[in-house]
């Protein structure tokens, strides 16, 4: 039995399923998780101490790749000095005006642990604010495990949503409306028919949690225009495209100002650093300040702050976003050539440093059609991968993730891998 075996085995014994986070568990792929015990640039080495290419960075954090010598350094430093203080630090505040200046929409900005904390509290304020209940998502985003954000569309066109998950109320999901992504005619209906009651939209502008689809610019500046009209809030949850796609997040590239942004991931470097920040007026509504509740024991930690203010630093050096850009457009550019020569019905997409991979004829932009990708071919895709030392998320369902550190050779290991496992699929 190998060593990954051993621990799977062991870890399913003291914890639900083996593992901390359920994507973790191979479960739609099936097989053993590799248990990681380190990581530098962009490989990682299993229990078994076999080296992998990495594809997904942390799900998206590790941008500057593993173990970058300088995050290190700040975080070895800031712990020296303590871990944790519950009360406020310069660090914060540099983090703060950091974010505000690479995000021009965050006025001001509020740090939090985790996206699912940002996305929640970013949520809470907008019916604070707005003094109404209803909220708007699409099916397809994810926004962490909040229980009015895991709901799926309801039996009939402009339904409100049902849990996706037990233990979640209906009560609590009756005022979530889950539309197409995509669909600028359902959002139309939607606000006409409830416009003067929705408290907030919320969406991924680039969804990278059913594989990677791209927001069309007239799907956004449709939703800019029906909040701003009807009094809503909308709400780019940037968690995982935010400094993934560019410096300033899709909202830059798309020229699109949210009211709120939720973002995480990247701005912790590795670290549980995660926000949520906009318009200065709205935010006004957070306690101390105003009547929406919002706190947390470890929030804006100095140890985790090192880490991000430090990966902020350095994701600004000129060039950065163009080599990130450059490296993943090799990678899909050389798998879709490795896919045509082998006559597959597969595509790959990118932006920035985030990729798709679909077993589909097209690139699809909707959840639908990701749906209707061959999840089965996607799978022996996955597990002959990983035999030759490619690691990609186990799910279809799921982006990838490349770093600066990803060069050409480990680009080209990885193209030379899929046209050898493209070549035997059945
Ligand atoms: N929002 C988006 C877009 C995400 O991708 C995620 C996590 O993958 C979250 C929110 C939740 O973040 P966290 O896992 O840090 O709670």
């Amino acid at each position: 039995m190998s060593l990954n075996e051993t621990l799977f085995q062991r870890a399913q014994i003291t914890t639900p399923g083996g593992v901390n986070s359920p994507v973790r568990a191979f479960r739609s792929v099936g097989g053993t998780p590799r248990f990681i015990k380190k990581a530098q640039g962009p490989y990682f080495w299993d229990a078994d101490d076999r080296q992998y290419i990495d594809y997904i960075g942390s799900w998206g954090p590790a941008i500057l790749g593993h173990a970058h010598p300088e995050v290190i350094q700040a975080v070895q430093e800031a712990a020296t000095l303590g871990l944790s203080f519950g009360a406020p630090t310069e660090a914060e505040i540099l983090m703060a005006e950091e974010i505000c200046k690479l995000v021009p929409s965050i006025e001001q900005v509020r740090l939090v642990s985790s996206g699912t904390e940002a996305t929640m509290s970013a949520l809470r304020l907008a019916r604070g604010a707005t003094k109404r209940d209803k909220i708007i998502k699409f099916e397809g985003c994810y926004h962490g495990h909040a229980d009015s954000l895991l709901v799926k569309a309801g039996s009939g066109l402009l339904t409100f949503g049902n849990p996706t998950s037990a233990g979640v109320p209906e009560d609590f999901t009756k005022h979530t409306l889950v539309l197409d992504y995509n669909n600028c005619e359902q959002l139309e209906s939607a606000f006409q028919q409830f416009g003067d009651q929705i408290a907030c939209v919320i969406v991924e502008p680039v969804a990278g949690n059913m594989n990677l689809i791209k927001a069309s610019e007239a799907f956004l500046q449709t939703m800019r225009r029906l909040c701003s009209h009807h009094g809503s809030i909308l709400i780019f949850d940037e968690v995982m495209c935010g400094f993934r796609v560019a410096l300033g997040g899709a909202q830059s590239l798309y020229n699109i100002k949210p009211d709120l942004t939720a973002l995480g991931k990247v701005i912790g470097g590795g670290l549980p650093v995660a926000s949520f920040g906009g318009r200065a007026d709205i935010m006004a509504h957070l306690a101390p300040l105003g009547g929406v509740y919002q706190a947390g024991t470890l929030s804006g930690n100095p140890v985790a702050v090192a880490a991000g203010l430090t990966t902020l630093k350095l994701i600004q050096k000129p060039g950065f976003y163009q080599h990130l850009s450059t490296q993943t457009q090799k990678l899909v550019d050389g798998v879709n050539a490795a896919a045509q020569e082998a006559q597959l019905d597969f595509c790959a997409d990118a932006i920035g440093g985030m990729f798709g991979l679909y077993f589909s004829k097209t690139v699809p932009t909707s959840f639908e059609q990701v749906m209707k990708s061959d999840a089965n071919q996607f799978k022996q895709f996955f597990h002959k991968m990983l035999d030759h030392g490619i690691y990609l998320a186990p799910s279809a369902f799921e982006a990838g993730f490349v770093s600066a550190t990803h060069d050409d050779k480990v680009i080209e290991t990885t193209i030379n891998a899929a046209r050898s496992v493209f070549s035997e699929l059945t």
